[in-house]
């Protein structure tokens, strides 16, 4: 066993701050990982804050962080995959049992006794798994991925949460040319949404809160705009698209976009609120529209959207910053304030003191 520098957070009121953390020595087929880059998604802030507590209650002290590229510095004998000094990547889960229909499937974000990469039980250990915000990780194999290597790895850092979780659902529900699609809530999942859309070629509408994210929204692939407290704005799109992807964090009225979709079209939830949305029978009655959702993405998948995001030069608009800054960057976040993804510069961390524990 090892220990790492990291950053936790004791409480659900509490900053994250740095701390020591055990690391396991790799096993036969580990992979130990340098972390370089981690991004910063909304959910580390949702569990940090406990708000999934009736879902996944947290457990204290968390170290959040499933957005991790690195480099191996040491892999178990039985590793065939990867050797010391290549480009690595982990995201949301770091195990599951391999042999359930999900896992044969290819599906192992479903797998009944999947491992979170931070907050599940550590098999290894014990307590709980700890994250990305972190100085090293080590990881079965399985469920490290290969990173191209033409991609900036402070933007292809979020493509391990925020790329998959957008990728998976637009593939699932036939994102392509000629279809016209939404997605609502431009921050770090909405942003990679409109890059997808726009590389499978549909055409794409953002929704957005924010009148200032217009003009991003058109750079980052956009074809319209629509500011979605504007009834009247939301009227002219009544009915018509094949496919919204709803990406918000908060309390929202899904109403609002159910009634975008035509008929047989379909809404899929990524965002995760901590309450539940009030969904009218009447939008899904009208038009048969399906109201969907989406988990991540298997591994297979995540390593193919990684390759699709070489092929197409594909990665995160990103503000890298130092792991210090993390809790002002959680504030900023829950101020629909950040362009796109907030990315932590793992060297930072270097700097810290060892903390005893
Ligand atoms: P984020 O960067 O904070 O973006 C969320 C966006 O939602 C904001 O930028 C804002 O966009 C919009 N928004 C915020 N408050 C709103 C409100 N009150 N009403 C309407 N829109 C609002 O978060 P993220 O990291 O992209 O994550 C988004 C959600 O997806 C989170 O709940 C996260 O936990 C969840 N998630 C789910 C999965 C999955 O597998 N399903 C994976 C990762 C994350 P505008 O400024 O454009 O309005
Ligand atoms: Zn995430």
């Amino acid at each position: 066993m090892i220990k790492s520098k990291a950053y936790s957070a004791a409480s659900g009121t509490s900053p994250l701050a740095s701390a020591t953390i055990p690391r396991r020595d790799p096993t036969e087929r580990d992979v130990r990982i340098e972390i370089l880059f981690c991004g910063v998604c909304h959910s580390d802030l949702h569990q940090v804050r406990n708000e999934w507590s009736s879902i996944m209650p947290t457990v204290y002290p968390i170290v959040p962080g499933h957005e991790i590229v690195g480099r191996v510095t040491q892999v178990g004998p039985a590793v065939s995959k990867f050797k010391p000094g290549d480009l690595a990547a982990v995201g949301c889960m770091v195990d599951s049992d391999g042999d359930c229909p999900h896992c044969k499937s290819g599906q192992e974000q479903f797998c009944p006794n999947m491992i979170l990469t931070f907050n599940s039980p550590d098999k290894h250990l014990g307590g709980v798994t700890y994250g990305g915000y972190s100085e090293s990780i080590v990881v079965d194999e399985r469920f490290v991925l290969r990173v191209p290597s033409n991609l900036k790895l402070a933007g292809a850092a979020p493509l391990l949460c925020a790329g998959i979780t957008t990728y998976s659902p637009m593939r699932r529900w036939g994102v392509t040319k000629g279809k016209k699609v939404g997605v609502a809530g431009l921050g770090g999942l909405g942003h990679m949404g409109v890059k997808f859309a726009r590389a499978f070629g549909a055409y794409v509408v953002v929704f957005t809160t924010s009148p200032g994210k217009k003009d991003d929204a058109l750079l980052l692939g956009a074809d319209e705009v629509v500011v979605s407290r504007d009834a009247n704005a939301m009227q002219k799109h009544a009915g018509s698209f094949d496919f919204i992807l709803d990406a918000i964090s908060a309390h929202h009225d899904i109403n609002a976009y159910i009634n975008l979709i035509r008929s047989d079209g379909t809404i899929t939830i990524v965002g995760a609120p901590e309450k539940p949305l009030a969904v009218s029978a009447f939008s899904l009655l009208v038009g048969r529209r399906n109201l969907a959702g989406s988990l991540i993405g298997g591994i297979a998948e995540t390593q193919e959207m990684l390759d699709f995001c070489g092929a197409h030069n594909i990665t995160a608009d990103v503000e890298v910053i130092p792991i210090q800054k993390v809790n002002e960057a959680y504030e900023r976040l829950l101020k629909s304030d950040v362009k796109y993804r907030f990315s932590i510069d793992m060297a930072s961390l270097k700097l810290e003191q060892m903390t005893g524990r």
